[in-house]
């Protein structure tokens, strides 16, 4: 009797497991889709009708607009979603896969409503009015799917789990975009310059001297640390500012080292983040800018130069604490030592540290962290969760106007 009880309720929770996986399946079926939609003719045609049917605000076009790009792109949308899942429902024993047909069918009746006019409530990833929140990391949400309309067709696919985009390496495309590096003619700066540009990315040269010629910049602009504010104009061009200048005194620990460590590393790329924070815009402004800022494995790991450390573990207290009210999406770059003119004996190549935190970013990993010290996996996560939560707890948001 009670082996009867037992294995029946663990069959229904096992199938419980297997109907939420098959929709987590169905909503990837819909992702592979909408990939093939953009690329072979006759779901391009399709499709079309839906990109059509919306203004930038996500105000419809017209009402017949709206209708037909229920009826070519939703319907078959769905017709496919369930039929796959039918299928891997049929060829397997596991009946719990007939929920993702039946979460398809949801989406089906929707659309066919919508398609005949007598279903008007908007779905929550195209409704209306401007951008008020970051792109969602793990779903999507408005601010991340407007991207796929007016910022990027061929990216930014997930129509609910991010994750398809994550593995496709298309959760941020850097195609045409205007990113500012600091620190550009150092080893790093023009590591990261020369991947950017073999994006599609139209990177812009920030360094002391105006006549340092670097590979793949379309534009190098002179700027020295405590002209942050002169960098306003530029900014507010500027889709992604990467700060990554900095200074290593190793050793030395006068008060003119102090100095410089802290007005270098910390206070002014703090500065910068704040100028460039400023042009945020409050329309598409999150959907558009980002914020990458080189903080190093520094962060937690002893760097065997001790300003080093206190100057960029200061810098990384301040991102945390500004990330609470950020407008846009920062990253950080925590980097473990490569090879460069400040350090010849790093181990990694500053190229390949570039082209791996060029990789991350396209996969929205918001803390980069590119090194061969297992440690900082660990200990830098943990860290950066319990800080935020701290910082959270103990300080006051800021008021949006
Ligand atoms: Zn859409
Ligand atoms: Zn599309």
């Amino acid at each position: 009797m009670w082996n009867t009880v037992g294995s029946f309720d663990a069959n229904w929770l096992l199938q419980g497991l297997w109907g939420l996986l098959s929709v987590f399946m169905v909503e990837m079926v819909r992702d592979m889709y909408h990939v093939a939609s953009h690329l072979w003719q006759p779901l391009i045609q399709l499709h079309n009708w839906h990109h059509k049917a919306y203004r930038k605000d996500f105000t419809l076009v017209s009402e017949e607009l709206y209708r037909k790009a229920h009826f070519y792109n939703d319907v078959p949308e769905s017709i496919v979603m369930m039929t796959t899942m039918a299928a891997v429902a049929l060829l397997t024993p596991l009946w719990g896969f007939w929920l993702g047909l039946l979460y398809g069918a949801g989406f089906l009746v929707a659309a066919l409503l919508r398609s005949q006019g007598l279903f008007h409530t908007s779905d929550l990833t195209h409704e209306p009015g401007p951008l008020k929140t970051l792109p969602g990391l793990w779903f999507v949400n408005r601010t991340y799917h407007w991207r796929h309309h007016f910022d990027e067709t061929t990216a930014y696919y997930a129509g609910y789990f991010t994750l398809s985009d994550k593995i496709m390496g298309t959760a941020l495309s850097l195609k045409g975009k205007t990113v500012a590096v600091t620190g550009a003619s150092g080893t790093l700066g023009r590591a990261l310059i020369k991947r950017l540009a073999a994006q599609g990315a139209k990177p812009i040269a920030l360094s002391r001297s105006a006549d340092a010629v670097i590979e793949g910049a379309v534009k190098v602009i002179p700027w020295r640390t405590g002209q942050e504010q002169e960098l306003k104009d530029v900014l507010s061009r500027v889709n992604i500012l990467v700060i990554n200048h900095g200074i290593n005194v190793h050793g030395e620990r006068s008060a003119d080292a102090i100095a410089k460590s802290l007005e270098i590393n910390a206070l002014s790329a703090w500065r910068l983040m704040e100028v460039f924070l400023e042009t945020v815009d409050n329309r598409w402004g999150p959907a558009t800018k980002e914020l990458w800022i080189n903080t190093s494995e520094a962060e937690v790991n002893p760097a065997f130069s001790p300003l080093y450390e206190t100057s960029k573990r200061l810098l990384g207290d301040l991102i945390t604490l500004r990330r609470q009210d950020t407008p846009c999406v920062i990253r950080k770059l925590i980097l473990g030592p490569f090879k460069s003119n400040l350090n010849p004996v790093g181990v990694m190549s500053a190229d390949w540290v570039a082209g791996a935190i060029v990789s991350l970013a396209k996969r929205d990993i918001r803390n980069i962290i590119v090194t061969i010290n297992p440690i900082t996996y660990v200990t830098f996560p943990i860290k950066e969760t319990m800080q935020a939560i701290y910082f959270k707890l103990f300080s006051d948001s800021i008021k949006k106007s």
